[in-house]
């Protein structure tokens, strides 16, 4: 039954309050706190950006639920709530309890989809299994920004929640790190959390970077994380959801899927980029002391990065000339 939580940094980026907008979902002020850029912390160094002329929002999971919920039952949409699909073939989805035929088979049931595999739409290839473990706790944030907190082998995700609560997402590639084993890499932080009382019990799931060949096939199509994934430390999975539903209407409006295949590999590209930098930077130390160094020295850089991760400027305007300049930047900084 509604409302369903999930382990999550609950940051959605500009793009996908856009998207959500479009979809006719508004985030209520006293439902979403919102924040202006991303920070960038390591050992001795910090880079901030605000995103261009937008603003992204943190929203409790089980208060999103419910805000999709309502809208989906204002829009006509029946539930069959705890219902476990247990069987689907060409024309019918069976549960426990019934057999229902489709028009259409949307597999947005998570990262680990049995529509994917039923439609043989799977794919091997993960890269990067990781590990996220998601809590909250008690205390005024110290900051307008969502804040990523880089040490060796694991990240700290930090999302002003409300007036008095702040999220924290660990991410690593260990499964036994909680944040209170990884504090000490962090001191600065741990003594921002000092005395803070969790609000939430810690909840944990795996995260990767999982791109699938096709995610349309005959009447059936994916979205959200059924239809791949990216590593949560991108702050992108509930965004590129929102993005991929207003393609899949438009698909189903015009009974042709084949559009929704071409825009799902468009909207995906900067997040898997984006994820292939940021598992680089999180998997090799020396590569990430540079690159905050460099953010931190030249605001203007980190700023752009952040332009093309919230979408505000295409991936496709860097020039040849820019790419250059950065490595050359790297490498002097
Ligand atoms: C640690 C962590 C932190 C994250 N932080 C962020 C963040 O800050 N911002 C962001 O945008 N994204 C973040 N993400 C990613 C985000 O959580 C996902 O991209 C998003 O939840 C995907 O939504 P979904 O609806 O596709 O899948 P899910 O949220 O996984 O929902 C799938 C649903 O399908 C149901 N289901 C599965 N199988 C069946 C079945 N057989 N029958 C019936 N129902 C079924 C499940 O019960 C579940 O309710 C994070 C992820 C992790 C792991």
């Amino acid at each position: 039954m509604p409302p369903i939580d999930k382990p999550c940094g609950e940051g959605i980026l500009p793009q996908g309050v856009s998207a959500l907008r479009a979809l006719g979902i508004s985030l209520p002020p006293e439902s979403a706190f919102p924040f202006r850029g991303i920070r960038f912390v390591d050992e001795e160094h910090s880079a901030c950006a605000n995103f261009a002329g937008a603003t992204g929002f943190s929203v409790r999971r089980i208060k999103l639920h419910c805000l999709l919920v309502n809208h989906a039952i204002e829009a006509g949409v029946e539930f069959r709530w705890g219902a476990r699909v247990t069987q689907i073939d060409q024309t019918v989805v069976t549960t426990a309890k019934e057999r229902l035929s489709y028009r259409w088979l949307i597999g947005a049931d998570g990262q680990n989809s049995q529509v994917r595999k039923w439609a043989g739409l799977d794919s091997r290839t993960i890269i990067r299994k990781r590990f996220g473990f998601c809590s909250h706790f008690q205390v005024k944030p110290w900051s307008d920004v969502a804040e990523v907190h880089w040490a060796r082998g694991c990240q700290i995700f930090i999302t002003p929640m409300t007036g008095q609560e702040v999220g924290v997402a660990i991410l690593s590639r260990d499964p036994g790190l909680r944040l209170e084993g990884a504090l000490p890499l962090f001191p600065a932080l741990a003594e921002k959390l000092r005395g803070a009382l969790p609000t939430t019990r810690e909840l944990g799931e795996t995260t990767s970077l999982r791109i699938l060949p096709a995610v349309a096939r005959g009447r059936v199509a994916l979205i959200g994380d059924a239809s791949g994934t990216v590593d949560a430390v991108t702050g992108h999975g509930l965004s590129l959801a929102f993005q991929q539903a207003i393609s899949l209407a438009e698909g189903m409006r015009q009974d042709n899927l084949a559009p929704y295949q071409h825009a799902h590999k468009k909207i995906s590209a900067v997040p898997n980029a984006m994820t292939r930098l940021m598992l680089l930077m999180g998997g090799n130390d020396w590569i990430r002391r540079r690159t905050i160094r460099l953010f931190q020295k030249t605001p203007g850089l980190f700023a752009r990065l952040l332009e093309i991760h919230s979408e505000s400027m295409p991936l496709s305007s860097v020039s040849m000339g820019e790419i250059a300049g950065f490595g050359w930047k790297f490498l002097r900084a």
